[in-house]
């Protein structure tokens, strides 16, 4: 069995001719500022020659079933074990899925239940929400259903000639809202409110009585019918796609969704949510957070049941022991953050008996508090013991610490990256010449003279999700982090609680939203058009000739710069187009030059180097079309974004490159809030130095900056500290601190004050 995966001559992206013995059976940590290069090395080449070289193993018809994977650019690459990629990519999963199902603990629950509940409802189908014989019929199974909101379609204090139906198409006048108005029944001018039991019946639900409705060019008998029977009538039975989008867009500002009226949002039957084991149903079960459940399971001691339970129990654990003991097992996947849907997947893996994998991981501890990196470390090393080669992308040194094999890429980012700059262990890494092993060497103590807040922001009495009746200011003027544990509730008070409160808040969150498939950091942040501007200026051509889809581009790649080849039986080729060399525009707009460049020269130079190529043109006759790029460039480097080159696809940043390019277009303002989730998501230690700067200067701005944040480097640093907990789920939920870095050190009964003593101390 050779000892070693080898990567020889590895050239993706930024990586110059990386060659690499990675050991096998041992647990790897890739380090090295962001843009170095790890995830090129990793996932780009790694993990994509591992899955390429399992598809060959298929069939040629499952081959071309398979997602297909490019040949990475390496001259050779030996002795890859089958690769699973753990990554923080939301969970695939419709509505159905659920943290129970996923993690497969739900299908246990089942057998339980089937098995040992009294009365049973019968085979394990029976307690299945997904199938037809366990499902609540009134919502197949969703628990929760769409309903026709009367509060918002009558308004009680308004009689119906004026106008009780708000619904637009039952107004008075309209030929529905005549019905209403014209009833002989009801009286058109007592205030709905004030209807009796049965009047109000009639009006919702009632039949019979015909009414007269004229029109300009008619007049009809028409059958009265309620207005909650016309409702569902209309817009509810029928098949909502045969709507058009206008009705259906309206139709749906007077629906509310909420828990199902039959099942209580349980999901199951009646038959199925009889049955009962100690006293709970199977509902019961999966509403429990996972850290109660534990120990209800464990209490099932019964000669067939016991031994179904304790497989329960065993899978309950690992998720407790990954930090998500708050979670319950009826938790929508769809509403996980990446970070839980990764520690969750993780879980999977550890309970498979699969032995002799590849298994990578992208930056697991994100989203994690310095308390729960340790379970984290267990998990990744029992992963490890069992036979597997662990590789890791991350940048926390808790989690470096406990690598076997450290592997250091940098030293910069882009073309000042690409490199090996150390390999050995985490204690020869403390000592290494390297970004990475000075800052693990540098110590910092809490902020000395803090900001004086200019005010306050309240969010008052918020009971959402786990929060307690919390009451807290937000200081103006000044830079504050929130923290707590995992599940404390810290993204619930800011980017739901806080947000709905302050709409004015901008919220610089991590999504793709607003990015499409073409954009650049040129395109994304206004470059392009001052450039395309600038280019026809100096050569007397006009701006639409440099434009990706427009005369000027590659006929040959339409501008795309890449040829895309699936032929039917080969792996498919993506070739650099033939006909511009991957320049993506004509040879004759090519030959319009600036200062010697083309425009595809521009394209491919790094952000740091554009600004010199526009710094230059100040000074010329068209210096005033060079500021406007100029001054959008230096946005890019105030959040360490560098070294992008203009024209890279902005489908290939990580979630923290993505926010910090989106902060990027949003500087420059005053008086503004800011609100930022977890910003040094993909950050190096050198890289967070950057980020707290950039933080700085908003708020000496005139601005005010609320991050979530795990990083003790960025909390000891902030003004203000609002620290939520004790723990996770409902043993949290409560702000148990405000104040400064340095009097959050002083605090009992705080992780974060915990952690943060350890590392001041
Ligand atoms: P790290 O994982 O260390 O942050 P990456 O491997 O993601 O670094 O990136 C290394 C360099 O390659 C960066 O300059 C990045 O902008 C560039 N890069 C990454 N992916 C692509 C891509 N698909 N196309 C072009 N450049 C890319
Ligand atoms: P944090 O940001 O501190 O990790 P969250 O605000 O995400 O914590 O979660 C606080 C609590 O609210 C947890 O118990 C979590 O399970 C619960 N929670 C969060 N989002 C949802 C949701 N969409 N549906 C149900 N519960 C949720
Ligand atoms: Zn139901
Ligand atoms: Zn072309």
């Amino acid at each position: 069995m050779p000892q070693h995966i080898v990567v020889t001559g590895a050239r993706e992206n930024n990586l110059q001719d990386v060659t690499v013995r990675i050991p096998k059976g041992r647990l790897t940590v890739f380090t090295g500022v962001s843009g170095s290069g790890k995830s090129s090395v990793v996932f780009d080449t790694i993990a994509v020659e591992s899955q390429r070289q399992l598809n060959e193993t298929f069939t040629w018809f499952i081959r071309n079933r398979l997602p297909k994977y490019e040949r990475p650019h390496a001259d050779a690459l030996e002795d890859l074990t089958p690769a699973i990629v753990v990554d923080q990519r939301p969970i695939g999963g419709h509505s159905r899925s659920t943290v129970g199902t996923m993690t497969d603990i739900h299908s246990v629950l089942r057998v339980l239940y089937s098995r040992c509940s009294t009365p049973s409802a019968g085979p394990a189908t029976a307690y299945s929400f997904n199938d037809p014989s366990g499902m609540c019929e009134h919502c197949d199974g969703l628990g929760r259903t769409v309903r026709p909101d009367y509060d918002r379609i009558i308004d009680p204090t308004k009689s119906l000639a004026d106008g009780a139906i708000a619904f637009p198409p039952f107004r008075p006048g309209t030929f529905h809202g005549q019905t209403y108005v014209n009833s002989p029944d009801l009286d058109p001018h007592k205030p709905v409110g004030a209807f009796t039991e049965s009047e109000r019946a009639f009006l919702m639900r009632g039949r019979g009585a015909k009414v007269r409705v004229t029109g300009s060019t008619f007049e009809v008998e028409n059958d009265y019918e309620g207005v909650a029977d016309r409702f569902d009538r209309l817009y509810l039975k029928r098949d909502l796609a045969a709507l058009s989008q206008k009705t259906r867009d309206l139709v749906e500002q007077y629906l509310a969704e909420g828990e199902c009226p039959s099942c209580h949002g349980a999901r199951l039957n009646t038959a199925a949510l009889a049955g009962r084991i100690a006293g709970l149903s199977i509902a019961d079960c999966s509403r429990m957070e996972v850290t109660d459940l534990i120990p209800a399971l464990s209490a099932v001691d019964d000669p067939v049941g016991g031994p179904i339970a304790a497989a329960a129990v065993t899978a309950l654990e690992r998720i407790r022991a990954i930090g998500l003991g708050y979670l319950s097992l009826d938790r929508p996947t769809q509403s996980l953050s990446g970070g839980e849907g990764q520690r969750l997947k993780m879980v999977r893996h550890l309970g498979s008996s699969l032995t002799g994998m590849t298994y990578i991981f992208d930056e697991p501890s994100i989203g994690l508090h310095p308390r729960d990196v340790g379970r984290l470390n267990d998990l990744l090393l029992r992963l490890r013991d069992k036979g597997n080669t662990v590789l890791v992308v991350e940048h926390d040194a808790d989690v470096i610490a406990v690598a076997d094999h450290v592997v250091d890429m940098g030293p910069g980012a882009g073309a000042d990256g690409g490199r090996i700059v150390f390999e050995g262990t985490p204690q020869e890494l403390r000592r290494a010449d390297t970004p990475t092993g000075r800052c693990l060497r540098r110590r910092g103590g809490t902020k000395d003279v803090c900001r004086t807040p200019t005010g306050g922001l309240w969010v008052k009495n918020v009971s959402l999700h786990n929060l307690k009746d919390v009451s807290v200011e937000f200081p103006t003027g000044v830079l504050t982090a929130v923290t707590g544990v995992a599940g404390s509730g810290k993204s619930t008070l800011v980017s739901e609680a806080f947000t709905e409160a302050h709409p004015q808040a901008v919220v610089v969150d991590q999504s793709t939203i607003g990015i499409s498939a073409r954009s650049t950091p040129a395109t994304y942040l206004g470059i392009m058009d001052s450039m395309r501007k600038l280019f026809a200026r100096v050569t007397g051509t006009s701006p639409g000739l440099f434009s990706f889809n427009s005369g000027g581009a590659c006929g040959g790649c339409k501008g795309r710069g890449i040829i895309h080849s699936d032929l039917a039986f080969m792996d498919p080729v993506t070739t650099t187009c033939p006909d511009c060399a991957g320049r993506r525009f004509k040879d004759e707009v090519l030959e319009l030059r600036v200062e010697g460049h083309s425009i595809a020269d521009v394209l491919d130079l790094t952000a740091d180097q554009a600004l010199a190529f526009f710094g230059a043109l100040e000074d010329s006759t068209v210096g005033s079309l060079a500021s406007a790029p100029r001054r959008q460039l230096s946005a890019l480097r105030d959040v360490g974004l560098t070294y992008l080159t203009l024209g890279q696809p902005l489908s290939t940043l990580s979630g923290g490159e993505r926010q910090r390019i989106k902060l990027a277009t949003r500087l420059h303002r005053t008086g503004a809030v800011y609100v930022l989730d977890e910003p040094t998501t993909g950050l190096h230690m050198a890289d967070v130095d950057g980020l707290v700067a950039l933080l700085d200067r908003l708020v000496d701005d005139g601005n005010t900056v609320i991050v979530v944040e795990h990083n003790l480097d960025v909390i000891r640093r902030a003004d203000r500290v609002v620290d939520l907990g004790p723990e996770g789920g409902k043993h949290g939920g409560e702000v148990i601190f405000t104040g400064t870095p340095a009097e959050l050190l002083g605090a009992e009964g705080s992780f974060t004050a915990q952690h943060l003593r350890e590392l001041v101390g």
